[in-house]
This record gives structure tokens, C-alpha cells and sequence, in this order.
């Protein structure tokens, strides 16, 4: 899979010290997964974290934060080295991946639960809690409502392919927009694009059509 589009380091930064919103730690993680360039970016970023705390002043500590953390080292030392890299990778790269992922690329999504939400567009959410991911599948040459963002917005290839303003996104690809990017996506006219979405705040439409689908769309509920 030759993927040209990444998360940003900051994203990967934040995906290191465990600061991502669960949504987006899930995305990045199946990016991860099939993205050797990113798992090289990841431990450079480790290695940033691990340095920074090294340059921070030594802190007093109460003696139960010591204990747990002394109790924490004894577990890890009891793993037998494998054991103990395999441990590192899964949580590194697989904390969270939702049984629907497991199996992509070669995932057949012709059995997931689609929901028709607009012409041409189908959503799936998965279940994250508070955390709001979802599964889109876009029908060959559907224009999706031209939108900016309020937060962030990670979105993940699956399938097929689309094309904005910032490029053609394919496989693997992933799309790391701030609040400052707008754009307007059109799946390419070959086969349905299947994307995973992360959001953190609700998308802004620019016209009132789609602004009447945000809360089908892209709800908080
Ligand atoms: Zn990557």
C-alpha cells in the first residue's frame, strides 16, 4: 500500500504521550499498522518524549506514587523480553482497533449496517462512547457538502478513493485538517470511497442544505 498523505507529528506526538482523543487514537493506530514511515516517525517522537523528560526538574513525589510506580516496573520485568516487545507493539499500535477494522484491507464492508443519511452517502458509527467515529461509504462521483471545521478532523482511506482541494486521497491515506482548512470532497467515479472519520467538534457547512443533514451526519449524541 503506497500512501502519500500522513497524520501530522503533532499527531503522532500526541498519539506518543497518549494525549489523543480515543476517536482519533483509533484511526491513528490503523494508519500505523500499515504505515512504516509513521511506526519510524512514532519512535523519533518516543524518543523527543523520553528526552523532554529527562530535562525536567526531579519533582517530590508522595511515597504511594512511588510504590505504584516501582510496583508497575516489577510487573514489566517479569515478562520475558518477547513477551514484553509484543506487549510494547500492541499497545503502541493497537490499543483500541474495533473488531470491524481488524481485517482491512481485505475487510469486506458489504456487511456492515449501513445507514443512508443523504443521496449517495451511507454512515456507520462505531460504538466509542462519547468519542465520535464513524465508517462513511460514498457512492462513485458524490460530492460531499463543502465543510470547515470547528475542531479537527482525522479521516482514513478504506477503500476507493476522493479528491479535494489538498489532493487525491487513496488507501491508507489520511487526512489531518485543522480548524482552518475548508474543503469539499468528491469520491472518484471508479467504485464507492469508504472512509473512517474522527471528529471532535461538529463540522461547519457552508450552505443550509447540508447544514440541515449536520445533525444526521455528523451528530454528537
Ligand atoms: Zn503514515
Amino acid at each position: 500500500m503506497k500512501m502519500q498523505y500522513h497524520p501530522d507529528d503533532a499527531t503522532l506526538l500526541g498519539f506518543a504521550n497518549a494525549t489523543l482523543e480515543r476517536n482519533f487514537a483509533v484511526l491513528v493506530a490503523c494508519h500505523l499498522r500499515h504505515c512504516p514511515r509513521c511506526r519510524q516517525r512514532l519512535r523519533q517522537a518516543e524518543q523527543l518524549g523520553a528526552e523532554l523528560m529527562q530535562r525536567l526538574q526531579p519533582a517530590e513525589v508522595s511515597a504511594d506514587c512511588k510504590q505504584a510506580l516501582f510496583d508497575r516496573l516489577d510487573e514489566s520485568t517479569k515478562l520475558d523480553p518477547a513477551e514484553r516487545s509484543a506487549t510494547v507493539t500492541a499497545q503502541q499500535h493497537e490499543p483500541l482497533i474495533p473488531a470491524l477494522l481488524q481485517h482491512w484491507p481485505e475487510q469486506d464492508f458489504d456487511t456492515v449496517p449501513w445507514k443512508r443519511i443523504a443521496p449517495g452517502i451511507q454512515q456507520h458509527k462505531i460504538d466509542l462512547g462519547s468519542s465520535n467515529l464513524s465508517l462513511l461509504r460514498i457512492a462513485p462521483g458524490t460530492c460531499m457538502p463543502s465543510h470547515g471545521h470547528e475542531g479537527s478532523e482525522l479521516t482514513m482511506i478504506l477503500r476507493g478513493s476522493y479528491s479535494d482541494e489538498i489532493g487525491r486521497f487513496q488507501p491508507g491515506d489520511v487526512a489531518d485538517l485543522d480548524d482552518e482548512i475548508e474543503h469539499q470532497p468528491i469520491a472518484d467515479r471508479d467504485e464507492p470511497c469508504i472512509c473512517l472519520v474522527a471528529t471532535d467538534a461538529p463540522l461547519r457547512f457552508n450552505s443550509w442544505v447540508p447544514r440541515l443533514m449536520q445533525g444526521l451526519v455528523f451528530s454528537f449524541d
